[in-house]
């Protein structure tokens, strides 16, 4: 049994260091940004509560309202437009939630697609079990899209949201979001995506893309686990999901995770462009290699747009769980589908919308880089593959 000391490096039962673990599943999330991480210890060590009026509260305060302004900044926002959340999970159940029950209508219409994370199509689905909605699912085509006019043609008039996902999870394509925005703001519908995967690593502004309501995650991007935001635009009006206390301008309940905001911010300052960039050149290596080693593999979503940060592969013939498992043995950590997924033998949801079988679902590999990211790091894992493909037994 090995475990693991802090630089991911595994130890072995005699406490010596082992083979270095490769950490190739950022997607799931990513380590605390160093710089994020001290920002983090000296809030927390600090006593105040941001609700406090005495000067601890105030710097407490200050540190919530920097990480605000940089998050608002980043999404072409205002600062009051948004409430901080415990991830993206909250904020994905409070926009649907929020809206729905903010009681214009009653059982109104919810817009989602068949590929959002479970943080929306799973209180999408209880919505609608308990009567509180009607919700239609939109399909994707092959290559993992929702289309822009299926959203219009689903439209009707007790429609009263739709939510799409910026950039899928699993396989990093891109979703047509702001002409989805210019087709619901026409109708005067409002408009939710989640933007937890794709914050900082694609375009994304509010405006320009006619955004009503949107979620980001800190630990997508090397900030904190357990904060996120929801943005809302000025207007709209959501009920809350948890009451008391009055944090929030009254729509969020609870004491302010300062800490993690104050270390959220910090992580947003420090993904930039020229991470994506570096990022985009390892991907291509990456997918240019996996082509040459394997000439029938497929790339899922490859018709797509997609962010670089995610490679969606199988090689015809192996499974997707026995590569995972052979990966991890050998201290590459990837993902056999998404993180939420990867105990369970059921094949990939997003990936039987996009018309897989499901033995070719059962195939998916899902590697995804961060900015800790080596090409040594890449070629590591070509190179285990290559070695595993010849001796994994192809799928029956
Ligand atoms: N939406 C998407 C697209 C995600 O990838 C994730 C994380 N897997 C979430 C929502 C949930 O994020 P959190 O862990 O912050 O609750």
């Amino acid at each position: 049994m090995r475990n693991e000391l802090p630089d991911g490096t595994a130890r072995g039962v005699a406490g010596r260091a082992v083979a270095p673990r490769i950490y190739l599943d950022h997607a799931a999330s990513t380590s605390l940004d160093d710089a994020a991480a001290t920002r983090m210890a000296d809030v927390a060590r600090a006593s105040g509560n941001a609700s406090s009026v005495h000067s601890a509260g105030v710097w407490a305060t200050r540190e919530v309202e920097r990480a605000r302004m940089r998050i608002a900044d980043a999404l072409g926002a205002s600062p009051e437009e948004i409430t901080f959340t415990s991830g993206a999970t909250e904020a994905n159940n409070f926009a649907l939630k929020g809206v729905v029950w903010s009681g214009r209508r009653a059982r109104p219409h919810l817009i989602v697609s068949a590929v959002e994370h479970p943080s929306i199509s799973e209180p999408a689905a209880w919505l609608q079990a308990a009567g509180h909605a009607r919700v239609t699912t939109l399909p994707v085509d092959s290559a993992g899209r929702v289309r822009a006019a299926d959203v219009e043609a689903a439209l009707g008039p007790d429609t009263v949201l739709v939510s799409v996902q910026h950039v899928n999870n699993e396989t990093g394509v891109l979703h047509p979001v702001a002409e989805i925005g210019r087709i619901c703001r026409a109708a005067e519908v409002l408009f939710h995506v989640d933007a937890s995967q794709g914050f900082q690593k694609a375009p994304l502004n509010v405006a320009a893309m006619h955004i009503d309501l949107l979620t980001a995650s800190g630990h997508k991007l090397h900030g904190p686990k357990g904060v996120g935001v929801l943005y809302a635009r000025e207007g709209v009006s959501l009920v809350p999901l948890l009451h008391g206390g009055g944090h929030e301008r009254g729509v969020r309940g609870g004491t302010l995770n300062a800490p993690a905001i104050a270390g959220f911010g910090e992580a947003v300052l420090r993904y930039t462009p020229a991470d994506v960039e570096r990022i985009t050149g390892l991907q291509q290596h990456f997918e240019r290699e996996l082509r040459a080693l394997f000439p029938n593999v497929r790339i899922h979503g490859a018709d797509a747009p997609r962010v670089p940060m995610i490679s969606n592969f199988a090689v015809p013939g192996q499974s997707g769980k026995a590569l995972f498992l052979e990966l991890d043995r050998r201290g590459i950590l990837v993902s056999a589908s998404s993180a939420c997924h990867s105990t369970l033998l059921t094949p990939s949801g997003v990936l039987i919308a996009m018309g897989l079988s499901p033995a070719e679902a059962n195939e998916a590999l899902r590697v995804s880089f961060g900015r800790s990211t080596t090409v040594g790091d890449v070629d590591t894992l070509l190179h285990a593959l290559t070695t595993i493909i010849k001796g994994v037994a192809p799928c029956p």
